[in-house]
């Protein structure tokens, strides 16, 4: 038995979900939203789900219908419709403040469902198959394979002594590019462990950094008294900005764009605004933006979220470490095939 999920083209049905076992295909729900966040059974309360949209579904036993679905707080609820529900029906007895509405509804049908489902579900898997190929072929072509570290299908690296490490390429972590991954230069993960091993052993040494970052009220102090200081620079260059603003138009500052770094490039102009020549951040401690009623708990919260946050990725990483097996790689996979 395997779990699908597939849509059918040109109809309001959503995504479906099923379990299939060969030709046998048992619908377990459907959902509409854009996350599948709400999946609705076909059954609830021993009523069988009739119309459904993204946010709320009706289910009907004979000659009455319950709605179930989210009130305005995103809370799942459940109304007793008074008769079987049109789009004002739903309009008036829908939970307070919730937005329930009839446009785009769909109708549960089971066996027009059924009809098209092998044949949508066959399909999609025959993508995915020739998705999957072509990727094969690429990366065998390009000689790539995956950085133990990131996880990306990089190129190997034959010249020289090199014996096929992964070549140098950036690492991104968290949105922001952190340089040369630490993957790099070593075996590919087909082939060896070692390039997650050294990221685990740079994962560590960042957690160790985390721990030694434990705040105390010290710490606080100082970032409040930054703080501070930023509160009263800010304020002073937005009072110049507002005093000045005639004759910085005037000026041959005046910005197409970077309007806050030609303003302070003007300021230079006049002696006594040194102290606008860099520009200031507001402190922050992790991901918390520091002002004079920061507590110290709130910096323990964050503290103690960043050494959950990366100790899960150590032990997730170190996971695949412990069940590494050696594989073939894209190039040997098709050079395997004659
Ligand atoms: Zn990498």
């Amino acid at each position: 038995m395997e779990k699908v999920e597939f849509k059918i083209p040109y109809t309001k049905f959503g995504t479906i979900f099923a379990d299939k076992d060969g030709d046998n295909l048992v619908i377990t729900g459907v959902s509409k939203d854009y996350d599948k966040k709400n999946i609705w059974a076909l059954v609830h309360k021993g009523y069988t789900l009739w119309k459904y949209r993204d946010n709320f579904a009706i289910y009907q036993q004979d000659k009455k219908f319950i709605g179930l679905g989210l009130d305005k707080e995103d809370n799942l609820v459940e109304v007793n419709f008074s008769k079987r529900p049109n789009r004002h029906i739903i309009k008036d007895e829908q939970p307070e403040g919730a937005y329930w509405y009839a446009y785009d509804i769909a109708t549960y049908n089971e066996h027009h469902i059924l009809l098209k489902a092998q044949k949508v579900i066959k399909r999609t898997q025959e993508e995915a198959r020739i998705k999957a190929e072509k990727l094969l072929y690429k990366n065998a072509n390009e000689n790539r394979a995956k950085c133990g570290a990131c996880e990306r299908h990089i190129e190997r690296w034959d010249e020289g002594n090199w014996n096929g490490v992964v070549y140098d390429h950036g690492f991104e972590q968290a949105g922001y590019r952190a340089g040369v991954c630490i993957g790099a230069r070593y075996q590919p993960w087909e082939k060896s462990p070692e390039g997650k091993i050294v990221y685990i052993k740079q994962l560590q040494d960042r957690e160790a950094e985390i721990v030694k970052c434990k705040p105390n009220q010290a710490r606080l102090d100082k970032l409040i008294k930054a703080s501070d200081e930023y509160v009263v620079w800010n304020n002073e260059l937005k009072k110049l900005k507002e005093d000045l603003w005639q004759d910085f138009r005037q000026s041959r500052w005046y910005p197409y764009k970077n309007f806050d770094i030609n303003f302070r490039r003007y300021l230079l102009d006049t002696p006594g605004y040194e102290k606008f020549e860099s520009p200031k951040r507001n402190p922050k401690f992790f991901d918390v933006n520091i002002w004079n009623q920061t507590t110290l708990d709130e910096l323990l919260d964050a503290w103690q979220r960043q050494l959950d946050m990366i100790r899960e990725i150590i032990s997730k990483e170190q996971i695949k470490v412990d069940n590494w097996k050696e594989q073939l790689t894209a190039r040997e996979i098709i050079n395997s095939r004659g």
